[in-house]
């Protein structure tokens, strides 16, 4: 099996290694991953300069540009043929509810998926990578799950593992993404030079975290893993809409 490892932490993060390392017993692995953490990324391309892809002293590529540069540069030019999977990750930091709108890690794996390949996106709910072996152990073991399994392929999951030794994790449980509170306000503060500069203030606080999301499913120490699809057609609303447009009269 060949794997496609890629990330938006930045080819130099911990959890690049974790995963790329976790992925080798499969078979073939290419590292290909942002030059910069990109954390935030979503699913940009760099449209407005040219990237390069350079050789790190691990063997790994990277690129001056975000996830989805580093993934697409890797499946319509760089790599030979095309991989078996592609995984991402594993992310310092989780990746649910909404935030999947927002993550580069997903993004990674989305652009995989959006290839016609299965894909699977990691992160670590808490960050600092306390428990970084366990959380590899167990990209492993999905992985695994993949090469011996049925699932039909192409596939997009996000899975987000608690920070915790592998023993004291409670299994793999399939869930849907919860949702998020607002996020906070926006931080105000003064440049050195005197400027007003801004920082994004932290996500917002879960708002649904019930039976059955990614939230509930890890904060009761499971492994949680959502299939993910992206079609944003709001199916439900297309009645009202065309109901609302009427003759569709300028
Ligand atoms: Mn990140």
């Amino acid at each position: 099996m060949h794997i496609l490892v890629s990330n938006d932490d930045g080819y130099l993060a911990p959890g690049l290694r974790a995963l790329a390392d976790a992925m080798r017993p499969f078979g073939e692995v290419t590292v290909v991953a942002p030059e910069q953490n990109c954390s935030g990324a979503s699913n940009s391309l760099t449209l407005t300069r040219p990237l390069s892809v350079r050789n790190a002293e691990n063997g790994y590529l990277f690129v001056n540009g975000t996830p989805t540069d580093c993934v697409h540069i890797a499946l319509t030019g760089l790599l030979d043929q095309r991989p078996d999977l592609v995984v991402s990750g594993i992310n310092d930091g989780q990746n649910m509810g909404d935030d999947t709108i927002y993550s580069g890690t997903v993004a990674a794996a989305m652009e995989g998926y959006l290839f016609g390949l299965p894909a699977i996106a990691f992160s670590m709910v808490q960050k600092g990578h306390a428990h970084l072996e366990s959380a590899a152990r167990v990209c492993a073991g999905i992985v695994e799950r993949f090469r011996t399994g049925s699932l039909p392929a192409p596939f997009l999951l996000n899975v987000n593992i608690p920070d915790r030794p592998y023993s004291q994790l409670r299994g793999l449980a399939c869930t849907r993404l919860g949702k998020r509170h607002p996020s906070e306000p926006v931080v105000r503060t003064v440049s050195p030079r005197g400027d007003t500069i801004y920082w994004v203030g932290a996500a917002g606080e879960a708002a649904d975290a019930s039976p059955g999301t990614d939230f509930h499913a890890t904060a009761a120490g499971h492994v949680s893993v959502t299939p993910l699809q992206i079609d944003l057609t709001h199916t439900g609303l297309l009645e009202s809409v065309s109901q609302w447009l009427g003759q569709g009269r300028l």
